[in-house]
């Protein structure tokens, strides 16, 4: 059973024994015995009473006048009046109290009064065992036995409304009994003693008493009480003020407490906030260092970085030389075009997977990075012979041309790798890297892949760098000049034009032959002034030739042009320019683009070729079949001219072995709607054949070699026969002076 059930239960028997208790009193009640004097002491009880309760300031004891009323009531009217009185009493004590906000519970008004009912029907059942027994005889005029008597009543009353206060108490919360009682309920005694005495002195006074005294002796009772009460009353106001005070003194400590607790917060928050700048500031200084030593699309090292480690591993080197290293320089070839024809989005993307493929390949602690736009450097640690650092870019070389697809394009990588071992000699990490560079270079140029690198190639490429400086001057020096190489109609013989050959007679090193500079002048961007200039001079010297005679009207000049300048669109006005200052017909210039160099970049040539095409130039494809051309590509490209490459005529043996490349190439071009021009044509067997395949024009030393030009326009005059009578070459002997000259090879 719940608590809260056995407190209402046992509410519920105490009600019940109250109510019998009531009903027994009135029942034997003598009604007769009572006096006006009971009515003032009932009215008494439900007006004055209640409100004449005095609380002792800070205590639980409270001063009941209602004790007094009922002990009274018990001596002069029985017990049965002071059970009714009680009820009365009690009744409106609590009602009195619930009007002035006292908190009463259920069935907690019939419990009080039933409580106080059985205290006083107990007490009377203890005034019955002394007076009416007959064992003592109470003889109430005598103060002793009155008093006597009276404390016997009210502890009776005490300790029964006490212990059943109690009792229900501990019903209700489950406390301990004996606690509950001396806390909550002892302290009702007091109201029971003053009672008693209070009602022992009334007694007296109206029963033994004289009007005069019990006059005073009211007077000075009603006095005393009003006295007390204010007083109580005063105290309670200043223990009021007094608390008052406390409470707000309790509640400015809270406040401040709480202001202490709300200022930690916000200083906590804010020394937060400090950390987390401090954090960010800590992150961003950290970020800035990696960003000034770090590649920001690969996040591979970057020069700095990497030129440090460099300088490091020198120093060491130095004092140590077991600490052996090799450097590798890596260039992606033809990266360019990766971004010239995919975009530069697909670009970085290409490089941040040969940076993350070259990190995979390599240990730990040897370092990449990128140095340039698509040049990377490699640490190799550990590695002293060039051979096995061989074995290591030839596994970096084998990943990275690993075709791989991106966003829908199939990509190969081709990397050119140059090796420079470590070396006392090296100071800085410029030279190593430079060796480096020079190693990647000749790879490059002998299309191998990967070169190490030797004193040799340094001065091969110290060489060429001087050779870049001379040919910046040469121009201007007058160092550079145009050969003609004579082209016929291989069918009757007829002089179509020349081929223009540039020469360099080097001041110092003499004659220096076209595929030795040519690269040079490619690699430095030398070579778009210097094509210029011969667009120019052979424009010119054409212009004058053409004038020489009605039959030269239509001569036609041949210009190399370089695969740089091809993708350089300022092509197209350096080509208007010198049509413009020498006013041939434009269709007399042949521009010529070798194969390899039109296939390098297809589109863009195809668009290159057309905006030539409409200032009404012929264009000429060179070296045809080294290049691997796309037949798709290539019936796009409009070419007017296919120029069989030279090693096809030279292979035709003399029985006429390997004509069918010939003739093959032959057919391809006039299926392309192209005219034919056989280049190298060396021996007589070589032109028959040509002849008898269809081959339009020829050109070669069985012809004529290059001349210069005093020498091409003397020919002119002379008007020779272009095509060889017999075996003999019947033209004046020809000084190639790139043959004949000596010749600096490097
Ligand atoms: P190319 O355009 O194929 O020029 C033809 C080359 O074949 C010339 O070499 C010429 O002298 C050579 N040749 C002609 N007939 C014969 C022959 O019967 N037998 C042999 N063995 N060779 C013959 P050259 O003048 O040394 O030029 C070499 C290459 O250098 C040219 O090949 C061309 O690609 C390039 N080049 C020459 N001049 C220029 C120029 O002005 N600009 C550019 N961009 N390249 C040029
Ligand atoms: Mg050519
Ligand atoms: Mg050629």
């Amino acid at each position: 059973m719940s608590a809260e059930r056995v407190s209402s239960l046992s509410k519920a028997i105490f009600i019940a024994a109250g109510s019998i208790c009531f009903v027994g009193a009135f029942a034997t009640l003598n009604f007769p015995a009572l006096d006006l004097g009971y009515l003032l002491l009932l009215c008494f009880g439900i007006l004055v009473a209640p409100r004449m309760t005095l609380t002792l300031p800070r205590s639980k004891f409270a001063i009941s006048f209602a004790d007094a009323l009922v002990l009274l009531t018990f001596l002069r009217y029985g017990g049965q009046a002071a059970i009714i009185l009680t009820v009365v009493e009690t009744s409106s004590n609590c009602l009195y109290l619930r009007s002035r906000g006292f908190p009463f519970g259920r069935l907690m008004i019939p419990s009080n009064v039933a409580i106080n009912t059985i205290a006083t029907t107990a007490t009377f059942g203890v005034w019955f065992l002394i007076s009416q027994t007959g064992y003592v005889s109470l003889d109430l005029t005598k103060t002793q036995h009155l008093i006597t008597i009276l404390g016997c009543l009210a502890m009776t009353q005490f300790l029964i409304s006490s212990l059943a206060a109690a009792v229900f108490q501990v019903l209700k919360d489950g406390q301990n009994l004996w606690e509950t009682w001396k806390k909550d309920c002892f302290s009702s005694s007091m109201s029971h003693i003053v009672g008693a005495g209070l009602a022992g002195m009334v007694y007296k006074l109206i029963n033994y008493g004289d009007v005069v005294t019990a006059s005073i002796a009211a007077t000075a009772l009603i006095v005393a009480f009003l006295n007390y009460r204010q007083s109580i009353a005063e105290i309670n106001t200043a223990i009021g003020q007094v608390e008052e005070a406390e409470r707000q003194k309790a509640e400015m400590e809270r406040n401040r407490r709480l202001e202490a607790e709300e200022f930690a917060n916000q200083l906590s928050i804010s020394l937060a906030k400090e950390e987390q700048a401090n954090k960010a500031l800590r992150k961003s200084e950290r970020d800035f260092q990696h960003a000034a030593l770090h590649d920001s699309l690969t996040g591979l090292a970057n020069r700095k970085q990497f030129g440090d480690v460099l300088r490091r591993m020198i120093a060491e080197y130095k004092i140590d030389s077991s600490s052996e290293f090799q450097v590798l320089f890596l260039d992606i070839r033809s990266f360019k075009n990766i971004n010239d024809t995919l975009g530069h989005t697909i670009g970085d993307k290409v490089l941040t997977i040969a940076a993350k493929r070259f990190v995979r390949m390599l240990d730990p602690h040897d370092i990449v990075a990128r140095i340039g736009g698509d040049e990377f450097a490699i640490v190799l640690r550990g590695i002293g012979s060039s051979g096995k650092a061989l074995k290591v870019a030839r596994r970096i070389y084998q990943n990275i041309t690993q075709p791989f697809s991106l966003s829908g394009n199939h990509i190969t990588v081709d990397v050119n790798i140059g090796i420079a071992p470590c070396d006392a000699e090296y100071d800085t990490p410029e030279e190593i890297l430079r060796d480096a560079d020079i190693a990647m270079h000749y790879a490059k140029e002998k299309n191998n892949g990967i070169a190490v690198f030797t004193k040799e190639l340094r001065s091969r490429f110290l060489e060429r760098v001087r050779f870049e400086m001379d040919l910046r001057h040469a121009i201007d020096r007058g160092e550079l000049a145009l050969h003609y190489q004579p082209i016929i109609s291989l069918s009757d013989g007829r002089l179509i034009g020349f081929e223009a050959l540039l020469r360099w007679h080097h001041s110092e090193f003499g004659m220096i032959p076209p595929n030795k500079f040519i690269p040079i002048a490619e690699d430095s961007g030398l070579i778009k002034p210097i094509t210029v200039w011969i667009l120019e001079d052979a424009c010119r010297q054409l212009a004058r030739w053409q004038k020489i005679s009605n039959e030269y009207e239509s001569l036609v000049v041949s210009v190399n042009i370089s695969g740089k300048h091809l993708s350089d669109n300022d092509l197209i006005d350096d080509v208007e320019n010198a049509l413009q200052v020498s006013r041939i017909d434009p269709s007399t210039l042949k521009l010529e683009v070798t194969e390899s160099a039109a296939m390098e970049n297809p589109e863009h040539t195809i668009g290159m070729l057309n905006e030539l095409k409409k200032i009404g130039v012929q264009l000429s494809i060179d070296d045809f079949g080294t290049g691997y051309s796309s037949l798709s590509y290539l019936h796009r490209l409009p070419f007017d001219t296919l120029k069989i490459d030279r090693s096809f005529v030279y292979s035709v043996g003399e029985g006429g072995e390997n004509a069918e490349i010939l003739q093959t190439i032959i057919s391809l071009a006039k299926n392309l709607k192209m005219r034919v021009v056989a280049e190298g044509i060396e021996t007589e067997n070589q032109l028959g054949l040509l002849q008898s395949l269809g081959c339009d024009y020829g050109q070669g030393f069985l012809i004529a070699k290059p001349k210069g030009r005093e020498e091409t326009e003397r020919l002119l005059y002379q008007r020779p026969e272009w095509l060889p009578q017999d075996q003999s070459d019947r033209f004046e002997p020809v000084h190639d002076h790139v043959a004949e000259e000596q010749i600096h090879v490097f």
